[in-house]
């Protein structure tokens, strides 16, 4: 790590003595690759990311760990990652899975989209009096999934039974 003088050509009219060069500096994915310019005594520096794209970072940000360390493409990459390994997300609380269908990241939002696609009214007997249980048509603990598909929407009564016929 060297700082500039204040005799070193060009470069030294616009870096501040107290600035340091941080040419060739990398964090990351981003490489320093020239001072672009410098105000309230923070030099910002051009950057080359390793994808190809240039930014436009703050010293600090340079040089801290919590810094910049990517274009913006290190997000995108994991966000890549995660659309790879969970299917395409629809919203926070469920995601796509094959053949379009919809599979709920929580039992309740799943429980929940049952009751709104079905209707409060027990599948086994039609009783609507009472708020209606979701149950799981092929167990959960047997590799069922939150789907809709997999939702039986049942009153506590016939819940009970299918229970007691299939613990
Ligand atoms: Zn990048
Ligand atoms: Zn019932
Ligand atoms: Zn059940």
């Amino acid at each position: 790590m060297r700082f500039l003088s204040v005799c070193s050509g060009i470069e030294a009219a616009v870096v501040s003595r107290h600035m340091r060069d941080l040419t060739g500096h990398r964090n990351g994915r981003l490489v320093a690759v020239a001072l672009d310019s410098s105000k309230a005594g923070r030099a910002m520096w051009s950057c080359r990311c390793d994808c190809g794209a240039s930014v436009v970072v703050q010293s600090n940000n340079l040089t801290r760990d919590a810094g910049t360390k990517s274009c913006g493409c290190l997000r995108a990459d994991a966000q890549r990652a995660r659309l790879a390994r969970d299917g395409a997300w629809n919203d926070g609380k469920s995601y796509a899975i094959g053949g379009g269908a919809r599979c709920y990241k929580t039992r309740h939002a799943w429980a929940k989209a049952a009751i709104r696609h079905y209707g409060n009214k027990c599948m086994r007997c039609g009783w609507s009096a009472a708020r209606c249980d979701v149950h799981h048509k092929h167990p959960k603990a047997a590799g069922g999934l939150h789907t809709l598909a997999n939702a039986l929407v049942i009153c506590p009564n016939c819940h009970r039974v299918e229970h007691e016929a299939r613990p």
